[in-house]
């Protein structure tokens, strides 16, 4: 029989053995909580390894000896093997799980939906109206002037982070037009010479980041309040409190201290 690994989640929580490993079973003090429950592939996972993959959701996070429930933003963020070795497969698996709590019932027909045989899809028991797994894609962009960084308090978030500017991308739009959108629409200010430099998986509950690194050509800070509660020009050596690692929003941050702005 081949090893089956099984990735739990509760909320945005994986749980864990205490020896950090996954379990091989979904154990059966969980099993009313249970709410979906399919097999997985990991990207890049060899065939030849043999492990079988699946992921499950619990209603409740019930405790249970044997293991911890471990925030899956904690795992994008370690650098303790143990954990960051999961990272793949909690961004997949939950991502999924995600996905398929949100498509119960078909949104054409309303007829419930079950599992495709063959493809990761789901598929109306009534209208055969097929859902693939979606992604929103948003952009995160690090503005720079003259060897200072802009960072924002987003008004929704109540924390004392500093973040980058960030949205999701709109129809019909490039993503650098949506960079440039963003920026103006949240700050009032404009960009030039916007340049990709890396993207996350993020799923909470399906967004896929996309990140840039930009210059102020022109403005001045002009906040959006329903977007911003402030916005401001740091330079490396006065950070306030910055998004922890494992996030994006902290590579970018990372990028641009390393190359000395
Ligand atoms: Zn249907």
């Amino acid at each position: 029989m081949k090893p089956v690994d099984h990735y739990i989640f509760s909320s945005n929580e994986l749980f864990l053995h205490h020896d950090n490993t996954l379990p091989s079973s979904v154990p059966e003090v969980f099993l009313p909580s249970l709410r979906v429950h399919f097999p997985f592939t990991l990207p890049g996972a060899s065939p030849e390894k043999g492990t079988e993959y699946r992921a499950a959701y619990l209603e409740e996070p019930l405790p249970l000896d044997k293991g911890y429930w471990v925030p899956v933003r904690q795992i994008f963020g370690s650098e303790d093997p143990e954990l960051s070795r999961y990272a793949s497969g909690a961004a997949r698996g939950l991502g999924l799980v995600n996905w398929r709590r949100m498509n119960r019932f078909c949104s054409r027909c309303g007829g419930e939906m079950s599992e495709h045989a063959e493809e990761t899809a789901l598929e109306c028991s009534a209208c055969g109206s097929l859902v693939y797994p979606r992604l929103s894609p948003a952009i995160i962009v690090l503005v720079h002037r003259e060897g200072k960084i802009l960072l924002a308090r987003h008004a929704q978030r109540s924390t004392g982070v500093w973040a980058c500017i960030a949205g999701y991308l709109e129809h019909g739009e490039s993503l650098e037009e949506c960079v440039f959108r963003e920026v103006r629409e949240e700050t009032g200010l404009t960009v030039t010479n916007i340049r990709y430099t890396g993207s996350q998986s993020w799923p909470f509950p399906d967004q896929f980041m996309i990140a840039f690194h930009a210059d102020w050509e022109s403005g001045e800070i002009r906040v959006d309040p329903r977007e911003l509660s402030e916005a401001a020009w740091f330079s490396p050596e006065g950070l306030p409190s910055i998004p922890p690692a494992g996030t994006v929003a902290r590579r970018l941050i990372d990028e641009a201290l390393s190359y000395g702005n």
